[in-house]
């Protein structure tokens, strides 16, 4: 398992492994390229081809490559090896001078068969939560924190602290803004931002259950429109889902003023349920649709929600489990390859499934055993993941895409 500073990336939106992935891969091919060449070609493949204009993926190489001229290609083609692989051939006139082949895994991250300097290295020996708890239990540690400890390095403190800034400015920023999401000439698309006008009702409203509910969604909304902007957000995991988390933790803090210590501690459950999803199953919706990414982040906030609230690990790996659970086989869907519909809405609906989860860990995991483990969901989402059509994995060809095509 790889550090957690390679979960909670920062980047600008809308999409980890369709912008920030497709920026870092050619950075990288920068690095390598020789002073003799003169124009790129970017060859895109899988759901990058289909979906990459919408996730801005060829603004991001653009800007990457800078100044050299780029030329990006969507290409209809299977790649060989992984799915959503790109391809980047450095030119000299027409002579082809540089190669280089890289996959964007999910989550920001990019690994290649020809470029080793952007493989990430494991820095965890453990591959599922029973071996993470049975090395707690042995070693006496009593948090993720601790646990983490042992493997990261200490700076990793610190750069929690950035990263949850981050979160919450990405939260603010998102409430004070105003105007429309940037999409294409589809009109359905053509959507205004909505997270201040849902906090400014969400403030009046007196009954609690409910102002919680509509508080927690403004945040969301919050930092989903930012990343669909193309603001700065932090992967939790990816970016499509980045508001899902920041929203219940800044909930937590913002209304029910929980010590900012153990908000900040918080990040280490989450994480290490973030990792574990993305080492054993996936955290990117063109392999694994949708439950990967809101699946994933409801999932990691409900067990930082019961960090923070007192829980005990058995109570956070419940809520992890039953977050998940209930999203099993959601279906990636982005209407044109935007991530607004459904991507908006539904950070707001992972952030309050992760609340209810973090419920039923207070309220009915004390009155039972739990039949299904945590790593047992994580079986399963691979399963589904594995076995759902190409359609519903971030291609933009079925469920509300294929129903709302092209403004239809
Ligand atoms: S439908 Fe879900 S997985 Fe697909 S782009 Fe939107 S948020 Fe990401």
């Amino acid at each position: 398992m790889k550090s957690l500073t390679n979960l909670f990336r920062i980047g600008n939106g809308p999409s980890s492994s369709h912008t920030i992935a497709p920026f870092h891969a050619a950075v990288a091919f920068k690095r390598l390229l020789p002073s003799e060449a003169t124009a790129v070609r970017a060859t895109l493949y899988g759901s990058l081809a289909l979906t990459g204009l919408g996730h801005m993926s060829q603004k991001a190489i653009i800007d990457a490559l800078a100044p050299i001229p780029v030329e990006v290609v969507p290409s209809l083609q299977e790649a060989k090896g992984h799915p959503n692989t790109l391809l980047f051939e450095a030119f000299r006139g027409n002579e082809v001078v540089l190669t280089r082949h890289y996959a964007s895994l999910g989550g920001g991250e990019i690994t290649s068969t020809d470029d080793d300097s952007v493989n990430e290295k494991d820095i965890y020996p453990f591959r599922s939560l029973a071996e993470i708890k049975d090395f707690m239990n042995k070693g006496r540690l009593h948090s993720f924190k601790d646990f983490c400890l042992c493997y990261e390095d200490p700076s990793i403190v610190d750069y929690f602290k950035r990263v949850l800034g981050l979160m919450f400015a990405s939260v603010e920023r998102g409430l004070a803004a105003t105007g429309r999401i940037a999409a294409d000439k589809n009109p359905r698309l053509q959507v205004s931002r909505n997270a201040a006008a849902i906090y400014g009702r969400a403030k009046r409203i007196t009954d609690e259950g409910s102002k919680r509910t509509m508080l927690i969604s403004a945040y969301a909304y919050a930092v989903a429109e930012e990343s669909a902007c193309g603001g700065l957000v932090v992967t939790a995991p990816t970016c499509g889902s980045s508001g899902v988390l920041p929203a219940i933790l800044y909930y937590e803090r913002k209304n029910l003023r929980r010590p900012l210590a153990a908000i900040l501690d918080s990040l280490f459950t989450a994480g290490i349920v973030g990792n574990l999803v993305k080492q054993n199953a996936s955290i990117s919706g063109a392999i694994g649709g949708c439950q990967a990414e809101i699946g994933t982040a409801a999932s990691m906030a409900a067990a930082a929600l019961c960090f923070i609230e007192g829980e005990s690990l058995y109570q956070s790996e419940y809520a992890a489990e039953c977050a998940m659970e209930h999203f099993l086989g959601l279906s990636c869907d982005p209407v044109d390859g935007f991530v607004i519909i459904p991507c908006i809405e539904r950070n707001g609906m992972g952030a309050l499934r992760a609340m209810d989860a973090f419920l039923y860990s207070r309220y009915i995991a004390p009155l039972k055993r739990n039949q299904v483990s945590f790593d047992n969901v994580v079986g399963a989402m691979k399963l589904t993941g594995d076995s759902l059509a190409a359609a519903y994995k971030e291609t933009a060809e079925g469920g509300l895409a294929e129903i709302l095509k092209d403004g239809r």
